[in-house]
């Protein structure tokens, strides 16, 4: 089987050259329109009915309808996992409004654009896992709820990627964003947690944040560990007394932090008082318990039959 990019554009799977989007696109011209991101382990879209549920109440908070149903978007997903080869895969399903005149009125553009790319994972970096992360507090505020709620996962990104030009110019891995209320809220792309007074603690919806599928999956294993769990407000104070700090997200699953600086007003500084360990036992714990979690999602998966998840051996 041929391996490369698999790309599904509107309805059938279409070489990459030929995936072209018009410039009248409403998600080019103004970032309206929704994606999810998910992971492929060995043939398997792991969470695959949560990422479909949270596309659709992405759509459905910016009151676009989709273009296709559930089961048609997975017979899709599965063409294009087909036509990429890669077991191993990062997947990305796109919905954006659609091509229509100029204006923001969302009725000016008929058909949403539906795309899907395909493609091989490219391995984080490996010493993230072992030597942990460095992680920046930065002065960019996470999207005020009320107006452009973190819940939506729009291709309106530039909230998040002003962190990360943050972050980058603070030779951090990834930003951490407060919310409007000075709590910290979450990363670019992932969602954090931390361990202090012997609990796991991480941001609540109420925070603004995207909530992570694995986020949800860490919050379940950490119960069933019987972990006490505090889901709230925190400040970055909170985080300074923490004995340990991770990150979590689809693709990158649960990464440790080492290093935790503030590069807020102009100023850059450690965090004073942190004394966070890599091999912290709780982060530990729970990556490999994630990991455990991926393992027998798959196996029960192929367990009930090649046709849920695309490919015959
Ligand atoms: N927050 C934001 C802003 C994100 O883009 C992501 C990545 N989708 C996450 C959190 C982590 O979510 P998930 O675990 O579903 O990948």
């Amino acid at each position: 089987m041929e391996t490369g990019a698999g790309i599904y554009l509107n309805d059938k799977v279409v070489p990459l050259a030929e995936a072209r989007v018009s410039v009248l696109d409403h998600g080019f011209l103004y970032g309206d329109g929704v994606y999810e991101t998910m992971r492929v382990y060995g043939g398997v879209v792991f969470m695959l009915e949560e990422h479909l549920a949270r596309l659709e109440k992405s759509a459905s908070l910016i009151e676009l309808k989709l273009p296709k149903s559930p089961r048609q978007i997975k017979l899709a997903i599965f063409e294009t996992l087909e036509a990429c080869g890669h077991k191993d895969a990062y997947l990305r399903v796109t919905v954006s409004r659609g091509e229509g005149p100029i204006g923001l009125d969302p009725e000016l553009c008929p058909r949403p654009t539906f795309f899907i790319i395909a493609d091989r994972l490219k391995p984080q970096p490996r010493d993230i896992y072992e030597k942990g992360i460095h992680l920046a507090i930065v002065n960019t505020r996470r999207n005020l709820k009320e107006a452009l709620d973190p819940q939506i996962k729009s291709l309106n990104f530039l909230n998040n990627i002003r962190a990360k030009i943050e972050a980058k110019k603070a030779d951090a891995f990834e930003a951490l964003m407060l919310n409007h209320r000075g709590h910290l809220s979450e990363g670019t792309t992932s969602n954090i947690f931390f361990v202090s007074e012997g609990a796991l603690r991480t941001p609540g919806p109420q925070c603004g944040i995207l909530r992570g599928i694995t986020r949800d999956v860490v919050l379940t294993i950490a119960r069933r560990l019987d972990m006490k769990v505090v889901e709230g407000e925190f400040t970055v104070e909170d985080l300074l007394g923490a004995s340990e700090v991770f990150i979590t997200s689809t693709i990158m699953e649960v990464v440790p932090v080492s290093r935790l600086t503030i590069s807020m007003e102009g100023n850059r500084m450690e965090g004073t008082g942190i004394k966070l360990s890599v091999a912290g036992e709780i982060t530990r714990a729970l990556m490999a318990e994630y990991r455990k979690e991926v393992l027998s999602y798959v196996e029960n998966t192929k367990a009930a039959g090649p046709s849920l998840w695309g490919f015959t051996e």
